[in-house]
């Protein structure tokens, strides 16, 4: 997968620890350098993340605004303090990254949802504002005997396709595999947030080997201490991983049986630990 090749070999030769980074990222928002190169130090990491998993859309950074493709510019971060609801229900693409994705076997630690915030007009951007015009653009995956719609956008389809190469090296997984749905334009339950599964670059499997959070927690509500459970095995998330997608498996809220194409997600968790 491309974008792994350009993680890598290039993107963070000159990453600095975090404190670093947030000092220059405080200075990149005051200066009006028009940087398009990610590998500048200059700009905020998660931007740079964004230039290097959507290089289609997100051309550059300048003054606090992505600079996108076609012309226009998006405020990175709108400089709220916000909860974790708001940092779900009305994130810019800063809060993208307000989250820990933690790719070990330790437990999700308390309200970590590295993912489960999407700045909805970035993902209308780049997938489509509507049903109608994502559904457009999907294509078929063979997935295991199924046939999974799923967006070619951001090299999203072609991604799954590479997963699939993976697991078949895999038999031991195979009951694992069955897809309970890829593309479904709708809320996320209880919240009037759009979910992954609006964009065609999000697959549920396994599902009667999966947990959800609130299957386990009935009545809890998000802010409240859960119990976490599991029963998806490790390298079936590691080849996912390896392709752009993130797991919600690690997630505080877990849900292990999605799926997520979210590589910047990925990018910025490897960069934080590049020193
Ligand atoms: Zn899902």
């Amino acid at each position: 997968m491309v974008f792994l090749v350009v993680l890598f070999c290039s993107l963070f030769v000159q990453c600095c620890a975090e404190g670093e980074q947030n000092a220059s990222n405080k200075k990149a928002r005051n200066d009006s350098t028009i940087v398009t190169n990610a590998s500048d130090t200059q700009i905020p990491l998660g931007t740079k993340a964004l230039i290097i998993a959507y290089p289609h859309f997100v051309k550059g950074y300048k003054n606090n605004n992505l600079l996108l493709a076609d012309g226009s510019q998006m405020q990175y971060d709108d400089g709220r303090e916000k909860s974790f609801a708001e940092k779900l229900d009305d994130a810019d693409p800063e809060d993208m990254f307000a989250f820990t994705y933690k790719r070990t076997g330790e437990e999700p630690e308390y309200l970590q949802d590295a993912g489960r915030s999407r700045c909805e007009a970035l993902f209308k951007m780049m997938y489509g504002e509507s049903e109608t015009v994502v559904r457009q653009k999907l294509v078929q995956v063979e997935w295991f005997g199924e046939k999974v719609l799923f967006t070619p956008v951001n090299g999203a389809a072609d991604s799954l396709r590479a997963v699939v190469k993976e697991l078949k090296d895999h038999p031991e997984l195979k009951p694992y595999l069955k897809s309970s749905g890829t593309f479904n334009w709708r809320k996320v339950r209880g919240a009037n947030r759009q979910s992954a599964h609006s964009y065609g670059m999000t697959i549920d499997i396994g599902v009667s080997q999966s947990d959800y959070w609130l299957w386990k927690n009935p009545g809890k509500k998000e802010t409240d201490k859960i119990v976490y459970t599991n029963r998806m095995p490790t390298e079936l998330v590691n080849i996912f991983e390896r392709h752009g997608f993130i797991w919600g498996g690690r997630w505080y809220h877990y849900d292990t049986m999605h799926f997520e194409f979210r590589p910047e997600i990925l990018i910025y968790d490897t960069s934080k630990h590049q020193v």
